[in-house]
């Protein structure tokens, strides 16, 4: 088995982990219905995208 021949020192570890960070997800307002949608991605709520209806969305 590969064993580390050096303790990982706490700048390496800080250095490795400063791409862990998560980030928050995007939200735009839907034009149409004015709900929470992600950018570049059909409305959930109403089925539009780019100012037509792509999906009907039943009731
Ligand atoms: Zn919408």
């Amino acid at each position: 088995m590969a064993v580390p021949k050096r303790k990982t020192t706490p700048s390496r570890r800080g250095m490795r982990r400063s791409h862990d960070a998560l980030t928050v997800a995007a939200f735009q307002e839907c034009p149409n219905c004015g709900e929470l949608r992600r950018p570049h991605n059909l409305c959930t709520a109403c089925g539009h995208y780019n100012g037509r209806e792509i999906v009907s969305v039943e009731a």
